[in-house]
Parts: C-alpha cells; sequence; structure tokens
C-alpha cells in the first residue's frame, strides 16, 4: 500500500518540501506520497496524523513545540531542545525528530568560523544555537525583544537586545529571523549591522528563495554569503533518511532532492 507522508503547519502552501520528498521518492522507486495539510490547531496534530493516515510528517511554523508534545518518543536532541520537525509512526508510535538544527549545521560546514551572532531568538535560533554550541560553536544572542531571550540566558548563552548590545567582532552573522521573508526589514537597526559585519568573515540567512535585504547588506560589504536553500535541503534529506529508516545514503537522497529545483 502507498505510504502517506505530508508537511504540517499554517500557513504551508510557500512549503518546498513536498515538491523536494516527492521528487525522491519517484527516482529512489519509492511507493510513497508527500502532501501538505494546513493545520488550524496544535493540540489536534496527533489526531489529525492518525485520522489521515500517514507514516510520516514534517511540521514547520508554527508548531514545532506542539509536535513535540504530540510524540511519543521523541529522540534525546528533540527533548533537549523542545521541538520537533519530523515524525515517523511505527506501529502506532509516534517518534519525534529534529532535523532543522543539524540541517543549518551542514550548511555552515563550509565556513571556517568560530564566534556566531545570531539576530533573532525563535524555535530555529534555539534548536540551532545548542547543536551549535555542542559542536563547539561560540553563539551570541541579539534579539529585538527581550522576552524570547530568558531560555537562551537560562541555557547560559550572551543574550543582548537592541538596546543592550555591544558590538564586538563574530565570525559569522546569520539572520534568524523571519525579518526580509515576507517585507523589506532588515533583522536589526542598520547601525548595529554596520558595527559588525565588516569585520565578520560570511554571513547567513536562514530565508531561503529570495534575496533579503540582510543578504543586500552583507553582499554590499563583498561578505561571503548564503541563504536558506541548502539548510532547507539538508534538513529535508535528514528527514527523509528517518522516514526510509535509513535505507538510502543521506548523498543520494540530497541529488534527488537537489533536482526539484532545478526541474522547476
Ligand atoms: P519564530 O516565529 O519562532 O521567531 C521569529 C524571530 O524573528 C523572533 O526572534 C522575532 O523577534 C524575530 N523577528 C520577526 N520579525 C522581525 C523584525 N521585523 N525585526 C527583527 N526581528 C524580527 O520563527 P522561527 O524561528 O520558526 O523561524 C525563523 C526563520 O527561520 C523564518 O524566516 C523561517 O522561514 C526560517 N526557517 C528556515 C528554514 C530552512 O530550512 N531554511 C527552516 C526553519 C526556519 P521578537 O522576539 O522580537 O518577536
Amino acid at each position: 500500500m502507498k505510504e502517506m507522508f505530508s508537511i504540517f503547519g499554517n500557513p504551508v502552501s510557500h512549503s518546498m518540501s513536498p515538491l523536494m520528498h516527492n521528487m525522491a521518492f519517484k527516482d529512489l522507486k519509492i511507493d510513497a506520497c508527500y502532501g501538505r495539510y494546513r493545520l488550524e490547531d496544535g493540540a489536534m496534530l496527533r489526531e489529525k496524523f492518525f485520522a489521515l493516515g500517514l507514516r510520516g510528517i514534517n511540521i514547520t511554523v508554527p508548531y514545532k513545540e506542539d509536535a513535540y508534545r504530540a510524540c511519543d518518543k521523541p529522540d534525546a536532541f528533540a527533548r533537549k531542545v523542545g521541538a520537533v520537525n519530523t515524525i515517523v509512526q511505527k506501529q502506532g508510535i509516534l517518534y519525534g525528530y529534529n532535523t532543522d538544527a543539524p540541517g543549518f549545521l551542514k550548511a555552515i560546514s563550509e565556513f571556517d568560523v568560530k564566534r556566531i551572532l545570531f539576530l533573532g531568538a525563535g524555535g530555529t535560533a534555539q534548536s540551532t544555537a545548542i547543536i551549535l554550541r555542542d559542536e563547539g560553536y561560540d553563539v551570541t544572542i541579539l534579539n529585538r525583544s527581550a522576552g524570547r531571550l530568558e531560555r537562551f540566558k537560562e541555557d547560559g548563552f550572551e543574550t543582548f537586545t537592541f538596546e543592550t548590545f555591544i558590538p564586538d567582532t563574530y565570525d559569522l552573522i546569520v539572520n534568524m529571523t523571519s525579518a526580509g521573508l515576507n517585507d523589506d526589514h532588515l533583522p536589526a537597526p542598520r547601525e548595529i549591522l554596520d558595527s559588525v559585519i565588516p569585520d565578520c568573515k560570511a554571513c547567513v540567512d536562514v530565508i531561503y528563495g529570495r534575496e533579503t535585504p540582510f543578504l543586500k547588506l552583507a553582499k554590499s560589504y563583498h561578505k561571503p554569503s548564503k541563504d536558506g536553500s541548502d539548510m532547507l535541503l539538508y534538513q529535508g534529506a535528514i528527514a527523509f533518511e528517518y522516514f526510509c529508516e535509513g535505507k538510502f545514503k543521506f548523498d543520494e537522497i540530497l541529488y534527488h532532492m537537489k533536482r526539484a529545483f532545478e526541474i522547476n
């Protein structure tokens, strides 16, 4: 019987996940189909999962914490960060994983950097900050408002708001906010960005599919930069490994997922 997968979120119409996963399923001759489901209420995630007869899902904004709560068995890293973006169902048991953070880690592996400044303190920043620290990077968090910084402080990260920020030297500056996603905002005041970008080695934006004002600014300083496309591909390929229980190699999955972008 055909196995069914889906992305859950709200909104989900923009998601590239169905294209990527369906391309890999087709090329790898797996009898499976990947759809999209706009979930109205995160508390209903588990019920909808079973009602739709799914084998696995990815979860996007704003339900990664609900997805964590919906799982029977989140893995150790998902438990550490409290957010899940991949669920696989086996014999009625929901196993949960976070593939955003390892996806991001892999996406920045090409840069020789140690000190990283995150602009933004949302869910993605939280899981990625933890994996980066586990891997030996030194991460500082700068966020517009103070509220979201509390959990970072509790986890021992150095944190700043725009008002308290003291310029320092960072190797990598990352836009982890949604500023620039559907608007033309910079993720931090121009004066702050002008105080850190000139001395950094590279800039990364997690937003993909458009050149954000942040990336435009980085380019105006002639800094090596990249958008969130690699992170998207890598988190998808790692999720696919879980969906297929390790039957395919990461590079092979990646090759087919990339084709989804080349063809469309
Ligand atoms: P959250 O909603 O959890 O957090 C949003 C963050 O952005 C907060 O820190 C918020 O600050 C900040 N922010 C929003 N608007 C502005 C603004 N105009 N100026 C300054 N700060 C702003 O989002 P997520 O962490 O889930 O997602 C963050 C980004 O990561 C999104 O753009 C998402 O698309 C992208 N993403 C990309 C992936 C990929 O594969 N490439 C995977 C996952 C996410 P405040 O606390 O002050 O409100």
